[in-house]
């Protein structure tokens, strides 16, 4: 990455070729301070335009992305890297969260009446959820569609305007997301971009216009993004890393689990927040399944399936896993150490690697995988559970019902059955981890409300004589009757 401060610009680069893909704008604590200013003055408007005229903007706004589906996928490709079909896939998810999140806002957060219970007998209850104002989303590079758009659909739909600070390694992407916007929403500044480095997310975070931080990334520096939140109290939502661990029972499809696992591992050249990075597999189909896996593996091949490590500096994170690893008495069934040749690591497949190593605790984010047989499903659970993060998971089986345990007893926010991934392209579940991979939720109904401040309104219909109890003009029979009226509804014990 080179970056000409002086000239208060910075490049993107191909991470494939090196070559300059744009130049883009080092924006700094001031230019974010203005933006959000602007935001501000946006967000009071597209709040007045009501879930209808919102809706069908943003509808618009999917089909200028579907319309513009190459060009976007062409830059996604250009700055990381990846193949196209991925950018492609990537895009396309993003459109039908986009959609989902513009259908459903009204049913999410419109006004509803809610039951007051008998001792507010004469309250009418409403429940709406309302716009915060300015959201901040702050995005990575490894899906730098779809992961920053499963916070602006939702924060735009929510009734919020959105200043999105893209990664210094995808700012193009990012600034193509907020021109195309201008197509459907041409008159105020309800989706801006903000590009730069470290510093601009940081001046974005700790700005006290902003109602929300929505941030994606590493769990480091979701840490100091919440340092920053702190001082102006702003609330965040955390999207951080993960260490997904797949799970092979004895009944699962061998074929597809092998399958699975490795494009789980494997594909975006294994830099996925839900990618898998571990397998447990029961002892009796372990010898089947790696035979399946290597066999996979082998065919894989970088450069063609999956692209270069878009971040120079995370060759030397999957180098050092790999060879902790191997020093640990881990085997290498698939590739080994000479597999990292930056930017591209060729697929490697580790047996027998111990679970303290750096390969099995700490996020990869590279074509690596850890496979391990384990006597029972409860100690490939254990297992799976034993490490600070939990975002996603893995469960191949069989059996629905043993499988639907086992993924409510996987300490992840989501969970997949005999399938990989397969719950990101859900748009109405919710998104998000427990532990060190983060909190909140996008996606789905309850990322909706992640944007959105919950109002509550009682209204008295009538009065109820002898019933006055919020005054001081209540007297000791009005205080007997209630008591009365509580032990009849509350008082009797039920074994
Ligand atoms: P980083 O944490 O390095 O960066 C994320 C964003 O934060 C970038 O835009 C970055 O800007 C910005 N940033 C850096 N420093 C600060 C700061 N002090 N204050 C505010 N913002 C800052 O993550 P990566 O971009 O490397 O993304 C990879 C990580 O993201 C992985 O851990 C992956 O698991 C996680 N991820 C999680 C997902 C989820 O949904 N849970 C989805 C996708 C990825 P800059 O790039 O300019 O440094």
């Amino acid at each position: 990455m080179s970056t000409a401060t002086e000239q208060r610009t910075f490049d993107s680069l191909n991470p494939a070729s090196g070559v300059v893909v744009g130049t883009h704008p080092l924006h700094d604590a001031e230019a974010v301070g203005a933006a959000v200013e602007s935001a501000g003055e946006a967000a009071r408007w597209w709040a007045g335009l009501g879930f209808e005229r919102r809706k069908r903007r943003l509808l618009d706004y999917k089909a200028v992305l579907t319309q513009n589906l190459t060009r976007i996928a062409t830059l996604v490709h250009e700055e990381t890297g990846k193949p196209i079909g991925d950018a492609t896939l990537e895009t396309v998810l993003a459109i039908t969260h986009l959609d989902w999140a513009a259908r459903n806002a009204r049913k999410v957060l419109g006004p509803r009446r809610v039951s007051t219970g008998m001792i507010g007998l004469n309250l009418a209850a409403t429940l709406e959820y309302l716009p915060l104002g300015v959201v901040g989303v702050i995005g990575p590079w490894n899906y730098p569609v779809f992961t920053p758009m499963g916070s602006i659909a939702y924060a735009l739909a929510a009734g919020n305007a959105v200043v999105f600070k893209p990664s210094e390694l995808t700012p193009g992407v990012g600034a193509l997301l907020a021109e195309l916007f201008t197509q459907s929403v041409p008159e105020r500044k309800v989706f801006q971009v903000v590009t730069g480095l470290g510093e601009t997310g940081a001046a974005l975070a700790g700005h006290p216009g902003v109602r929300k931080v929505a941030f994606t990334g590493s769990t480091a520096t979701a840490k100091r993004v919440m340092a920053a939140c702190a001082a102006n109290l702003t609330p965040l939502v955390a999207e951080c890393g993960g260490k997904d661990a797949l799970i092979v029972d004895a009944d699962a499809d061998l074929g597809a689990a092998a399958d699975a696992a490795i494009w789980g591992a494997m594909s975006n050249s294994g830099q996925t927040c839900v990618g898998v990075e571990r397998v447990y597999v029961v002892e009796r189909v372990y010898d089947d399944f790696l035979r399946e896996l290597t066999e996979r593996a082998t065919a894989v091949r970088s450069g063609e399936d999956y692209g270069p490590i878009t971040m120079p500096a995370q060759t030397d994170v999957i180098r050092r896993h790999v060879d902790d690893a191997l020093a640990k008495g881990g085997k290498a069934v698939v590739g080994g150490a000479e597999s990292v040749r930056p930017p591209y690591v060729d697929p490697v497949v580790l047996t027998d690697v111990p679970e303290d190593s750096s390969a099995v605790r700490e996020e990869t984010f590279g074509p690596t995988i850890t496979v391990r047989k384990v006597a029972t499903l409860e100690e490939a659970l254990e297992k799976s559970n034993a490490v600070s993060y939990g975002l996603g998971g893995t469960i191949f089986s069989g059996n629905t019902r043993r499988a639907m345990e086992l993924a409510r007893a996987m300490l992840t926010g989501m969970t997949a059955i005999n399938s990989v991934i397969s719950f990101a392209g859900v748009p109405s579940l919710p998104f998000g981890g427990v532990g060190e991979s983060g909190f909140g939720r996008i996606h789905g109904a309850d990322g909706l409300r992640e944007f959105a401040r919950p109002k509550a309104i009682s209204r008295q219909r009538f009065a109820i004589p002898g019933m006055n109890l919020t005054s001081f003009s209540r007297t000791p029979a009005d205080m007997e009757r209630l008591v009365k009226l509580v032990t009849f509804l509350h008082g009797r014990r039920k074994s």
